[in-house]
């Protein structure tokens, strides 16, 4: 995922004429942070912030508990972010963290004081106006109360404004739950508009976690020329070209149920739904799920990340070559990172808005910054997701 970032910006920095020190300058990190985090029962685990860029405001980012963290992977996320918020126009940067975990190993009390020691080992780097940590994979809003319990212990800091996808108790926005699902709705309806791809619009969707559920959830709701025909989660799913009722799948995910378990449709693998012949494939499980060795498959017209970085760079060239679309995650999963900040701003200035302002809000930021993206493309003759990097690049350089 790395390579992948660095390649289109490099890729996307050349055509636009920047020279060798100011692509690299966009390349390299202002500061990477380890440390390990033992916890009572003597287990040990390492744990990582990095920093990208804090040129337009604050680092920015989530933290991620999974067994695949690692530095590089890490550096590619923060990396995302700082031309995610750059992209979307809200004053931050880039940033991110992991721990290296598999949290459905531990329990309860082993999970607060993991979050807890990661805070600790973290104290001095972040903060409201430093860096703003949020929610990512494997990380809710219970994990980012403990969080910032310890923070607010550790600095005496009371404005709830150091950490963003609280609960609604503690500082949370209303819509911040669903908000990377939402926008990715907007950014995909703009875009479709734009293209002329006009309803049915049959849609395949890989994952159904917090940010896939949500997606479906309100596109059912919302926008009824929109067919969710298959859906996958990490083992398999299902496929009906009849159409599938998001709340039915979503309500068998609640209960701990697995999606191929469903007898709503042909059951299919991973695989499988990459391939089929759809107009949107949705890409919301985790990164490299499309890479050179299954680009060719594709046989949908537009692809849309909602997960950070789901096609490698290889896999992203065969499917531009082949005309396909890919709705960069830079842009399709801003609605997370805007609402974030739209949090840290009610914090700020000890508001609290209707879920429909902050709604509204968010629809203003991806209508325009898909329009600017859309406009680059046209303009400097780009490719979507190098368009979304050019406008991010020009934001970013000095
Ligand atoms: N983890 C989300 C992302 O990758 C949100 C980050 C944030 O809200 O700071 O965009």
């Amino acid at each position: 995922m790395l390579d992948t970032a660095q390649k289109l910006i490099r890729k996307t920095g050349k055509k636009l004429g920047l020279s060798n020190e100011q692509v690299e300058e966009l390349i390299n990190t202002d500061a990477e942070h380890n440390f390990e985090i033992q916890l009572s029962d003597g287990s040990n685990y390492k744990a990582y912030r990095v920093q990208h860029n804090n040129r337009r405001g604050p680092y920015k980012g989530g933290i991620r508990f999974h067994p695949q963290v690692d530095y590089d992977e890490v550096r590619a996320l923060a990396t995302l972010m700082s031309f995610k918020t750059a992209v979307a126009g809200i004053p931050m940067g880039g940033s991110k963290g992991g721990v290296s975990v598999d949290p459905r190993q531990l329990s309860k009390e082993a999970l607060e004081e993991l979050s807890r020691k990661y805070v600790r080992g973290l104290k001095d780097h972040i903060g409201p106006d430093k860096d703003v940590p949020a929610p990512d994979v494997n990380t809710n809003a219970q994990i980012i109360d403990w969080m910032v319990d310890e923070y607010e212990k550790l600095s005496g800091d009371k404005t709830k404004a150091s950490f963003t996808g609280k609960s609604l108790e503690n500082g949370g926005s209303l819509g911040r739950d669903a908000a990377t699902g939402r926008g990715g709705i907007i950014v995909l309806r703009e875009i479709l508009n734009k293209l002329s791809i006009s309803g049915p619009v049959t849609i395949a969707l890989q994952g159904w976690g917090n940010v896939g559920s949500f997606f479906a959830l309100v596109a059912e709701q919302e926008q009824p020329d929109w067919k969710l025909v298959a859906a996958t989660d990490s083992s398999g799913g299902i496929y009906n070209p009849e159409g599938l009722s998001a709340k039915e799948l979503n309500n068998h995910k609640k209960t701990g149920g697995k999606l191929a378990e469903l007898k709503l449709g042909k059951s299919i693998s991973n695989e499988h739904l990459i391939g089929l012949e759809v107009d949107v494939l949705i890409l919301a499980a985790l990164e490299d799920a499309v890479s050179d060795k299954n680009a060719d498959a594709l046989k949908a017209k537009l692809v849309l990340e909602l997960a950070n970085g789901p096609i490698t760079y290889e896999g992203y060239e065969k499917m531009a070559a082949k005309g396909i679309h890919v709705v960069p995650d830079i842009l399709a999963n801003s609605g997370g990172v805007i609402v974030s900040y739209l949090e840290w701003l009610q914090n700020k200035n000890h508001e609290h808005w209707s879920e429909e302002k902050v709604n509204k809000e968010l629809e203003n930021y991806l209508v325009k910054a898909t329009d600017e993206v859309y406009e680059s493309m046209k303009k400097h003759n780009l490719t979507l997701k190098e368009a979304a990097f050019a406008v991010a690049i020009s934001r970013l350089v000095s």
